[in-house]
């Protein structure tokens, strides 16, 4: 009915009831509610069996024609393919296929470029950048001297001047590019440009926007950074994991930081599911979906103004916005929590310069990538964004008929159909 996802669930059913309930109740939970969490997205069936593969049974230590383990013939000739892949999809030298996840990416390129102590420049956390990119709570915090950049708080926009006085000023090592909340296009080539001014490495980590690159959505870091990292799970929408591509020069010294650096065995499982992606993501039905991701959340945008939200900058020119909820008088976790009983999945997010905590903040994050998916498109969008406005105004009074909405909409575009 759902086919392979729903399959495996009843797979498993036969010997684990217990887990099977849980999976299936969660699978329920996605087909039946409305996906903005601007990171999330539904991998396709194909990729979603090789995740599920006899390839997990395999260690394969190193790389492709230079193991640590026999028997790695085949899972050779898998990662070599994926490599290839990788390298072919975005234009770059080189690529290692082997991070676990987005954090893994980058905790690899801070070891392969910096040692304990030197200078990385990201942007802060608290404006849209990533953990990752240099959090005290992170170990990009705990062992680099830290110099964060923050938007412009009136305009929520990257201020390039400000970061090249920063830069001029705290001569980095390695400039960190790309962010988890940002809803305008990055100029890839003006950071080039900073950093090539300071002597940094460039690093860009298109975690959020992979898959519209790929797509011809949004402009190509790879031309303009020594190094880029992404997961491979959000809009690029393959299994949860990362990948690096870099210039040439500076292959063996990922590859190493990789393994033995942070990680052991690769997840070949995962290497095939990215291969997979890989070629869903070079085909003309993906730059169609890469597109169609931004049309959504352009007409979201369009909506949600019309529903009385502030966005920050204005709009947006990717995947994603920033609802700025202070006009509407409710927090991000409050709004959070009613769309939540309403069977609309978002999450709270702080917008540059919130008054709130982090655990409240004045903002939701709003991403278009997972609906589009599912086939919605503008005229969807709308009735989401009233969906929203509604929540927002009056979540008693309007409950019942927005979850009436919600399930019409995951009626008409069901998931795994
Ligand atoms: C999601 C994200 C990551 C981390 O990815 P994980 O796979 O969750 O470790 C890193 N950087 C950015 C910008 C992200 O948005």
């Amino acid at each position: 009915m759902y086919g392979k996802p729903l399959e495996s669930i009843e797979f498993v059913s036969k010997f684990d009831p217990v887990v099977a309930e849980m999976m299936d109740r969660e699978f329920a939970r996605q087909k039946d509610g409305i996906e903005l969490i601007a990171s999330e997205n539904f991998a396709s069936p194909a990729v979603i069996a090789a995740m599920g593969s006899v390839l997990t049974n395999k260690y394969a230590e190193g790389l492709p024609g230079k193991r640590y383990y026999g028997g790695c013939q085949f899972v050779d000739e898998l990662e070599s393919l994926c490599i290839e892949r990788a390298k072919s999809l975005f234009g770059a030298e080189a690529a290692n296929v082997q991070p676990h996840s987005g954090a893994q990416a980058n905790m690899a390129v801070e070891l392969a470029i910096l040692k304990p102590g030197d200078t990385l420049m990201g942007m802060s956390l608290a404006n849209g950048g990533h953990l990752t990119h240099g959090s005290p709570a992170n170990m990009s915090g705990k062992y680099y001297h830290v110099v964060s950049y923050d938007v412009n708080h009136e305009t929520g926009l990257i201020d390039y001047d400000q970061i090249r006085d920063l830069a001029k000023k705290n001569q980095p090592k390695l400039i960190i590019a790309g962010a988890s909340a940002y809803p305008r296009a990055i100029d890839f080539k003006a950071f080039a440009d900073i950093a090539h001014e300071v002597g940094a490495v460039f690093m860009v980590d298109m975690a959020h926007i992979a898959g519209l690159v790929a797509g011809g959505a949004h402009m190509s870091p790879v031309p303009y950074a020594d190094i880029v990292t992404t997961t491979t799970h959000k809009t690029l929408r393959g299994p949860r994991g990362g990948l690096i591509l870099c210039k040439e020069e500076y292959a063996k010294k990922i590859n190493s930081a990789v393994f033995p650096g942070i990680q052991g065995g690769p997840l070949e499982h995962i290497i095939a599911a990215k291969a997979v992606c890989f070629k869903e993501a070079a085909s003309d039905e993906f730059k169609t979906y890469a597109h169609n991701i931004v049309k959504n959340a352009k007409a979201m945008a369009q909506g949600l103004l019309e529903e009385g939200f502030n966005l920050v900058t204005g709009g947006t020119d990717n995947h994603l916005m920033l609802a700025d909820l202070r006009p509407m008088g409710i927090t991000g976790i409050e709004l959070q929590t009613r769309l939540d009983a309403n069977h609309i999945t978002l999450n709270k997010n702080a917008i540059p310069g919130d008054p709130e905590s982090p655990s409240v903040t004045s903002g939701v994050r709003v991403g278009t990538a997972a609906v589009t998916t599912r086939g919605m498109g503008e005229e969807e969008m709308r009735r989401i964004a009233k969906c929203i406005g509604a929540t927002a105004r009056d979540f008693e009074g309007t409950a019942a008929e927005v979850k009436a909405v919600v399930a019409d909409i995951c009626e008409k575009f069901p998931l795994y159909k």
